[in-house]
This record gives structure tokens, sequence and C-alpha cells, in this order.
């Protein structure tokens, strides 16, 4: 069993990251496993190396330990290209253009009065770029993905859920091609600046990393759809998942980066030990 930890470096780390890190370090521990920790610093505009040292100082103080070196999404540039350029070859890929608005004024406009489909990475894409000439070189722009395409090359999709989604959703998913189109539809898999995108970087890494069972909050379980499409894709393993509850705060709202309030480093300064950690989210 190989599971993994993969934070963002841009805030503290708060209780929801040490329930999560905890909770993939001990079921690999428990299964003679190994644990291991990713750097997801593909937004080079938040990301600080402040908070990646703050990552590794509250994760070795909570008593976890991983293979060094670390992964890092920054130094995974090439990877991500060679991929994307495989899927632009094989015409699964189109420019886009819009901005938010622009999305949001084409995916209201059809249905006037009601709420355009939200998928998981928000309103699902109208389209409104998908007829355009695509260019033979894949251009250094965002790019989307063709869903209907996509789905042309694959079976259904599905994977076997461990832990559970935010309705129950455990066992075996499996996502009808209706869903794929009518409630993710076209995502983005290069965002702007970034050369790559949460979606594709993370499946490329799960990959590389070998990691078998991926341990991580439910608020990522609607997006599992979208990797197991593109491990389909780009022929890659897919691991198991294990979707575990949100860690939230006394009003029942998930904690968040801001929540400066809930960050490790703040129980820690006031006097906490780890296993006063692992009390506060229910492990022990
Ligand atoms: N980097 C993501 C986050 O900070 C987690 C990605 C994942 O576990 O798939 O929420």
């Amino acid at each position: 069993m190989r599971t993994r930890f993969a934070p963002s470096p841009t805030g503290p780390l708060h209780l929801g990251h040490a329930y999560s890190a905890l909770l993939a370090s001990d079921m690999a521990r428990k299964a003679g496993g190994t644990f291991l920790l990713r750097i997801e610093d593909i937004d080079r505009s938040r990301a600080r190396p402040e908070w990646e040292a703050q990552i590794f100082d509250d994760l070795h103080w909570l008593g976890l330990d991983w293979p060094e070196p670390v992964l890092r999404q920054s130094d995974r540039l090439p990877a991500y290209r060679a991929a994307l350029e495989t899927l632009w070859a094989r015409g699964l890929l189109y420019p886009c253009t819009c901005r938010r608005r622009d999305i949001l004024e084409a995916a209201s406009a059809p249905q006037e009065g009601t709420e355009p489909p939200v998928g998981p990475d928000g309103i699902v894409y109208p389209g409104s770029c998908r007829g355009k000439a695509r260019p033979t070189a894949m251009p250094d722009e965002p790019l989307r993905l063709d869903m209907h395409k996509a789905l042309r090359e694959t079976d259904v999709v599905s994977f076997r859920e461990d832990g559970a989604g935010p309705d129950g959703e455990t066992g075996l998913q499996v996502i009808h091609r209706d869903q794929m189109i009518d409630g993710i539809g076209d995502i983005v898999l290069v965002r702007r600046d970034m050369g790559t995108s949460y979606h594709l970087a993370v499946v490329l890494d799960d990959a590389a990393q070998d990691i078998t069972h991926v341990i991580r909050g439910q608020d990522l379980f609607e997006a599992t759809a979208i990797h197991v499409l593109l491990q389909m894709l780009l022929g890659l393993p897919t691991p198991r998942y294990h979707h575990h509850r949100l860690i939230r705060d006394e009003a029942g709202k998930r904690l968040a980066k801001r929540d400066d309030a809930r960050a490790i480093s703040k129980y820690r300064a006031e006097g906490d030990t780890p296993a006063d950690i692992r009390a506060r989210v229910g492990l022990n």
C-alpha cells in the first residue's frame, strides 16, 4: 500500500490537513506500506517557501515520516507537458479564451431564470470555444478537454470507493456518459499561467509515485470521475480511493486555509501535544 498527503503550500495546515495526513500515514503503516508527501505548488502566484517549510515542520512534529526527496509539482512541468501533447495530438483538447464572466453569461443564456449546472470545477462549460479551428501545434493557452471526444476513447468511468462521498457513496462507483457530459463537461486541463491544472497534475503524480490508495477529503469526491477518466485516456492505473469526512468548526463549516484559528501551529504554540491533535480530529 502506498498512500500520500498532497498539500498546497498556500497557507498554514489546519486540523483538517492533520486528519488527512495522519489517516493516510496510519493506513500505510498498518498495512506495512509507505506514506509519501507531495508538494502541490503549481499555483506559483500563491505558493510560498515559508508555507512549505511550515508544512514539513508541522508534519514532522505530528510524528510523520516519508521518503525523500519529496515530489514537487513545480519540478514536473515537462511531464505534464508531455501528457498534454499526447492528448492534443489525439484531438482531445482545444484552446479556450473564455473568462469567468463569459462562461456565466453563455451558461445562463439558454435557460433564463434557471441555474446553470454546476460540476466539480464550477459551472459546466457551455462549449463556446469548442467548435473553433484548432492550430496544429499545441498553443500556449488555456486548454479544455473535449468531453464528447474523450468518452469516445474510453468505456464507462468507474472506481472503488473505500471511504465515503458526501452523500454516503461507497463501494463501486460507476459514472455514466451523460453524467460526465452534463454534470462535468469540458474541464480545463491547462490553466492560464500554470502550464497544467490540478486535475492533470494530480493524476500524473499519483501514477509517478505509484500511489495505490488515494486518501483525501470528501470535497474531492466529485472530481474523482475526472481523475479516473484522465487515467484511462493516459493509460495509467486507477488507484483505490478513500474519501474521508471533513473536519468542521463549531458552526459546522469546513475549515479553510484562512482559518488560522485552527492552524496546527497555533495549537502547538498553545501547548498541544501531537496526541492532543489526534484527539481533536477523532483519531487515537
Ligand atoms: N492539493 C490538494 C489540496 O490541498 C489535495 C489534492 C489531493 O489530495 O488530491 O486540497
